[in-house]
């Protein structure tokens, strides 16, 4: 076998596994690699012979990251310096490695080599534990979406293999990545160097269950990890080799397609139908990614090579702003103001930084305010592009949602980019900024003035925000206050915490950012019902104060009543009428705030109440003297 002829079987292959490692320096990366490849016999002899014969000199035991550290000989420009892939198979599986330097200063490696992986092996050493180092990888290994994670304990054998060493890894690494929603990670102790789990199951750890790196890397289930629904075809090449025979060449970056289909180009919006599916080996009936096919179409329409084919019922969209989390590459450190060439799929785009948003912190994944994103930071900025690109977001499709930044005086890649969901856009909102609208979107009246419906509803509209801890009282609140309302003849409707998420949120989680973009639509749905006239009252534990103030800004500071219900936490755990603080302290619901999570009190509310000295009728009348005077 030689790299030449994998390299052609890979695209075809679905029993390909792309994997990364990735670690610090002396971890163990090349002894691993070059253990994984010895044991599992895929060595060619003329390396063994090789090893040998230094061992021999050196009077030692062969060592393996000979092997690999030679390899790195293959430098290309730009971001793919340091990178060695080496190529292996067994009889289940073939496989491909992106061997990455892993010294604090080559996040750039780690970033290049994991982009398009299966699996990401970071090694953590057992003797020091969890370094700032392998939270970055793992932060780095979520960003790039990779889908499944392995955390190699290494050097076992320097630790007597201890079992309880390992357990104190493995606590400490999960809590970290259970705040970076990374989809599965799996640990697995070993030592590259003796050779314990790694292709061979270690004796020396019985108490370990699992089964060795290889053993995962050969069943771990990618399938599904691929996207099968949204076709995209970046086309690299117009192929014309004569007068008979047009098309179009390039890797497909994901999805399927079959001859018949109907396909459109973008740029220029015309359509066809595929007629054939071209490779090397012959016409296909079907093609997904990431096979490298030639499409032929029906009719000779206008593409040229940058141009996307997709189905004409589900397209990227077209946009001249670029809203991304950024892994930054160069020394000189990225800007406002500065302008960048874009690598998108084929194109090259002119592009200026328009807004750095943030920077974020690897080892606590705060957010810190930056003017600037150094070598190896990683943060959130906005682009303005001189030309219009058809974008993914990266968590839906790795290829049509990244791109990299190129410094347009040096030509070096600079920047490494991931295309945010502008429509889940909740770390934006926190920063304090509005969602960007549309110019072509503006908000049209009807011929019903807000004063006429004033008038026929004898009220005001006004929203009462409700905010406090679980168990404070706001719904019980709520309710009879929309009760007491609407006997007296106000219209009025409540938008309950569990209502929300049983439809319109359903699709959120309890982390801040789902938070954030909860509060978002209930703030818009309450502006909509206040502008049909109703009086609105809110039971969500709001728990951010940046939160609560896009609230106010979206229903408007004139009719935002923010209402703290002050009740503290050990009140509300004794009430607790839905067990939800029992099941937060047994760590069977997590990011519960006041236990596990956060919650800032309002500074400045337009009225608070005890809900442990106040009882229900007290707090309702107060909350009715504070509308009185929008009731008529
Ligand atoms: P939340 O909406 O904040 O989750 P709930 O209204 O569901 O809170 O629960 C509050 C619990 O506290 C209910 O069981 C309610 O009967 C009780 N409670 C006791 N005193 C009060 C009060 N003054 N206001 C509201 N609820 C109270």
């Amino acid at each position: 076998m030689n790299m030449g002829t994998m390299v052609m079987h890979r695209t075809g292959e679905p029993d390909l596994l792309r994997f990364a490692t990735a670690g610090s320096v002396d971890d163990g990366k090349s002894t691993l690699i070059g253990r994984l490849l010895h044991d599992a016999n895929a060595l060619y002899e003329d390396h063994i012979e090789a090893l040998k014969k230094k061992a021999g000199r050196d009077n030692k035991g062969l060592d393996f990251s000979l092997i690999t550290d030679g390899l790195k000989a293959e430098r290309e420009q730009g971001i793919t310096i340091d990178v060695a892939y080496r190529y292996f198979s067994t009889l289940k599986r073939r496989f491909i490695i992106a061997d990455t330097p892993g010294h604090e200063q080559y996040t750039r490696n780690m970033a290049t080599g994991a982009s398009t992986a299966d699996v990401a092996v970071v090694l953590i050493d057992a003797r020091l534990g969890v370094l700032t180092q392998s939270k970055r990888h793992g932060f780095i290994a979520s960003l790039l979406g990779v889908p499944h994670v392995v955390v190699a304990v290494n050097k076992m054998d320097m630790v007597d293999y201890e079992q309880e060493v390992f357990e104190r890894i493995r606590e400490e690494y999960t809590e970290f990545t259970a705040r970076l929603g990374l989809g599965e990670v799996t640990f697995i102790p070993i030592s590259a160097l003796v050779g314990d789990n790694v292709v061979n199951r270690s004796e020396n750890m019985p108490w370990y269950p699992g089964v060795p790196l290889l053993t995962y890397l050969e069943n771990v289930s990618i399938a599904g990890d691929r996207n099968l629904v949204d076709f995209r075809f970046p086309v690299q090449r117009v192929v014309r080799p004569n007068q008979n025979f047009r098309g179009y060449s390039g890797q497909i970056a994901s999805g399927v397609v079959r001859p018949g289909d109907e396909v459109v180009a973008l740029g220029s919006g015309q359509r066809s139908q595929v007629t054939r599916i071209v490779t090397y080996n012959g016409d296909l009936e079907y093609a997904f990614a990431p096979l490298s096919v030639t499409l032929c179409l029906a009719d000779e329409i206008d593409i040229s090579r940058g141009d996307m084919l997709a189905h004409p019922n589900n397209v990227p969209r077209v946009e001249r702003a670029l809203d991304a989390m950024i892994i930054w590459l160069a020394d000189s450190p990225l800007e406002a103001g500065r302008n960048y060439l874009v690598k998108h799929t084929s194109n090259l785009v002119k592009a200026s930084c328009a807004e750095l948003m943030y920077r974020v912190d690897p080892n606590t994944l705060h957010r810190e305010g930056a003017m600037q994103l150094c070598m190896n930071d990683i943060g959130r900025a906005r682009f303005t592009l001189f030309r219009p690109l058809h974008l993914d977001q990266y968590e839906r499709n790795r290829v049509t949602g990244s791109f990299v930044l190129i410094d347009p005086l040096t030509n070096l890649t600079v920047g490494a980019g991931m295309v945010s969901d502008r429509l889940r856009a909740a770390e934006l909102r926190t920063e304090g900024a509005q969602p960007p609208v549309s110019s072509e979107i503006t908000w049209h009246r009807g011929r019903v003035e807000l004063a006429e419906r004033a008038a026929l509803l004898r009220q005001q509209p006004a929203t009462v925000w409700l905010t406090g801890l679980s168990a404070s009282g706001k719904s019980t609140i709520a309710f009879e206050l929309e009760r007491q309302l609407m006997a007296l003849g106000h219209p009025c409707f409540v938008l309950d915490g569990d209502n929300i998420r049983h439809g319109l949120s359903r699709d959120l989680g309890f982390t801040p950012q789902d938070r954030t973009e909860n509060i978002r639509r209930i703030a818009e749905v309450a502006h909509l019902l206040n502008e049909a006239g109703l009086i609105v009252i809110t039971a969500f534990i709001s728990p951010y104060a940046q939160d609560r103030e896009v609230a106010r800004r979206v229903i408007g500071p004139e009719r935002f009543l923010e209402t703290y219900l002050s009740a503290n936490v050990s009140t509300c755990e004794e009430r607790d009428p839905k067990g939800l603080y029992a099941k937060a302290r047994s760590g069977s619901i997590t990011e519960f705030t006041g236990v596990s999570a956060p919650y800032e009190p309002p500074t400045l509310p337009a009225l608070s109440l005890d809900t442990a000295s106040q009882n229900v009728d007290e707090c309702v009348r107060a909350i009715l003297h504070l509308l009185a005077d929008r009731l008529q």
